[in-house]
């Protein structure tokens, strides 16, 4: 094959940005300080969010959200089994009880009837996650949290631009988590935020990922800024670095146009693939919403396809074209059978999609030849007339 290499996804980084990122560089100010500042106001204005805080990651994000919860031994957090690892161990790193629920096979996402059912006593938050950029219905969600006095931590790493009910994930409800993984729909290397519109769960938030420093970090080493401080509790190291936010401050601004363009991608792979019998494709429910199309993932049906999803994985791969797994069902990995006694069975849903699932390639700057070239190859490894 004399085609290039497509990978299944690629981030879309302009000149200007890598010219702030030198620039930034040659200032001398690397950690956080006037980038991290700008692109926290940028982040609040674009998601309509009182309180905003970047960090080093969106895990560090779910880690500090989780500790706000002061979980105790035993306490419990609801989580679909199809999500990756980083929602289960931060609540197990948090101090609590990973529950799992089965998703729905069309959409991915949790069932609110099953998130029911699995409250008991021990239960203290919910962590619904935007699966590949749809939206989680969410209304059912906090009517339940409200029923039975319960937080919901949004795990929205796919899910920057999306919006419920013409509304931004981020703008409302408790807790939303975003992440900025160069897999991501925007990018600052590694990195991520926190958003809520609670003051004091910002404010501790803001504490622990600076040592426990009770103070704002930004002011600390500027003319006017104190070297004084207090340390009220023992943090840890979240913060996020100028070096990114300068990335992150340009990516934001491209954020709507990436989102277009995933979503034309998107479309055009729904329409082309609508009649394969080797796909389930990704179902678009019926509620209010805006797909931020982090993932175009649909599930192989290995009988009409007459292989496996990693058989087509190689294949696809053996022709040049990348494609990625998202996920391997949670509570099947050691960790989780060995300490919480999940099994194989547990979740059907989620462990089909764990076997059948396939990221094909989706990246905004992706070209209509490319990807025909993607779903010719598919014909070709199919063997479709
Ligand atoms: C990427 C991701 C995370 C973790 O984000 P990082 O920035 O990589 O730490 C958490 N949850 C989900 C669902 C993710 O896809």
């Amino acid at each position: 094959m004399g085609d290039e290499f497509l990978p299944f996804c690629k981030p879309c980084i302009d000149q200007a940005t890598i010219d702030d990122i030198v620039t930034c560089i040659k200032s001398g100010w690397l950690a956080t300080g006037p980038r991290v500042q700008q692109f926290t106001e940028d982040l609040k204005h674009y998601l309509n969010a009182p309180y905003v805080l970047p960090l080093t990651s969106g895990t560090a994000g779910l880690h500090l959200a989780l500790l706000g919860l002061k979980l105790e031994p035993g306490d419990e957090v609801i989580l679909p089994a199809m999500t990756f690892v980083a929602s289960a161990n931060t609540i197990v790193l948090a101090g609590g009880k990973p529950v799992f629920v089965d998703v729905e096979l069309t959409t991915r996402n949790m069932i609110p009837e099953q998130v029911e059912k699995a409250i008991t006593s021990k239960t203290k938050a919910i962590m619904p996650v935007h699966y590949a950029g749809l939206p989680v219905d969410l209304d059912p969600l906090y009517e339940l949290a409200k029923k039975y006095n319960l937080h919901i931590i949004e795990d929205a790493a796919h899910a920057i631009g999306a919006e419920y009910h013409r509304k931004k994930i981020g703008s409302f409800g408790d807790i939303q988590v975003f992440s900025f993984h160069p897999n991501k729909n925007m990018t600052t290397g590694e990195g991520g935020c926190v958003t809520t519109r609670d003051e004091m769960l910002a404010k501790d938030i803001g504490v622990k990922r600076f040592h426990g420093i009770d103070r704002d970090i930004s002011n600390r080493f500027t003319k006017s800024g104190s070297q004084v401080y207090d340390v009220i509790e023992p943090g840890l190291k979240y913060n996020m670095m100028d070096i990114q936010a300068a990335m992150g401050i340009h990516q934001l601004a491209h954020l709507d146009g990436f989102i277009e363009k995933r979503t034309k991608i998107a479309k055009r792979y729904l329409k082309e693939l609508s009649d394969w019998e080797e796909w389930l494709l990704p179902v678009i429910p019926n509620y209010e919403h805006k797909h931020a199309w982090h993932l175009f993932n649909p599930l192989i049906n290995p009988k009409a396809a007459n292989m496996t999803r990693d058989d087509f994985m190689n294949e696809m791969k053996s022709c040049n074209i990348g494609v990625g797994f998202h996920y391997s069902a949670v509570h099947l990995f050691s960790y989780y059978r060995n300490n919480f006694g999940y099994k194989l069975g547990d979740f059907p849903n989620a462990e089909s999609i764990g076997e059948r699932i396939v990221s094909l390639p989706l990246f905004p700057s992706m070209t209509e030849e490319e990807q025909m070239r993607v779903i010719d190859t598919m014909k070709k490894v199919f063997k479709r007339k």
